[in-house]
């Protein structure tokens, strides 16, 4: 499934060669020019050496749990479905009336409630966030908590790296203010490293706040930035329409913010939110999702 992915979208794939390189490069120049020429021979070197490499692990491990999940995609159907009798009825009858289920042409299967088509993937995905290239993937109801749990870990390592650079940095400066000879050579290719990996480092952190901070409002306001954009254009045309007295209709139900976070990352305890474990899917209110609906149509 990655592979056919990959082959789809080449854009997806250099994303994923270029999350490996920088997570990489961040590693090799944090322990050799950073942790071993500032902290040899002290506890310092192994602490920062270990935290940041658990920080990378972990990083990795979520990065490939979202990279290699199924976000949540709807099943195809065995046999042709027959839309005989949807297209000669209403549709807009049939959307309302099957509890928010709809068809997609190109799926040509039903749908449950908040699934969208992703062009890049060609599948229905069930509460389709976006389609990610940096993890080549779609972000979905199955795979979200693992994407989000990618940015933390990246944010994390960004900030530490950023620390460590600017820290051996300074003790760069007042060695060699102190006339220590051990530092001169190769002085102007560890500058470019340390410039490198805070460029780096600055991009990537800022980059993944901002997606985690919309992750975590789009989680708890319950709506994914596809049903906010489709709100925003309803609202906008019953705006527009002065005659007619439209109202934005909410596909869902307000839940607490607490339960919104739980179906998302599962339903232990709070501390099992912080890794890439496996955690049961949400019931939607007993949906069983399948390529037919539970009903006639
Ligand atoms: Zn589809
Ligand atoms: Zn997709």
């Amino acid at each position: 499934m990655i592979a056919l992915r990959c082959r789809r979208d080449p854009c997806g794939f250099i994303c994923l060669i270029l999350t490996y390189f920088s997570v990489f490069y961040a590693d090799y120049v944090v322990i050799q020019y950073v942790l071993i020429p500032a902290y040899s021979g002290s506890a310092w070197c192994s602490l920062h050496g270990a935290v940041f490499n658990v920080l990378l692990v972990l990083l990795l491990a979520c990065h490939s749990k979202a990279v290699f999940s199924d976000p949540g995609m709807v099943p195809l159907p065995d046999t042709a479905i027959d839309f005989s009798d949807l297209r000669s009825q209403s549709s807009r009858k049939n959307e309302r009336g099957c509890e928010g289920w709809t068809v997609c042409s190109r799926c040509e299967t039903y749908r449950p409630p908040r699934a969208h088509h992703c062009r890049v993937c060609q599948r229905c995905i069930r509460r389709m966030d976006h389609h990610c290239p940096w993890i080549n993937n779609c972000v979905g109801e199955l795979n979200q908590k693992y994407f989000i749990q990618f940015l933390f870990y990246t944010g994390l390592a960004s900030l530490y790296s950023i620390a460590l650079v600017v820290s051996a940095w300074v003790w760069r400066i007042r060695s060699e203010r102190d006339g220590d000879p051990n530092e001169a050579p190769s002085k102007h290719l560890i500058v470019a490293h340390y410039i490198i990996l805070l460029v780096e480092s600055v991009l990537f952190g800022v980059f993944v706040v901002v997606i985690f901070y919309d992750q975590l409002v789009s989680i708890i306001t319950d709506e994914t930035p596809i049903e906010q954009m489709k709100n925003r254009l309803m609202k906008d045309r019953a705006s527009s329409s002065q005659h007619t007295h439209t109202t934005v209709t909410h596909t869902h139900t307000r839940k607490p913010k607490l339960a919104l976070l739980r179906e998302v990352f599962g339903r232990g305890s709070v501390l099992c939110w912080l890794f890439p474990l496996h955690s049961s899917p949400p019931s939607a209110g007993g949906i069983s999702y399948s390529a037919l609906p539970d009903y006639d149509v």
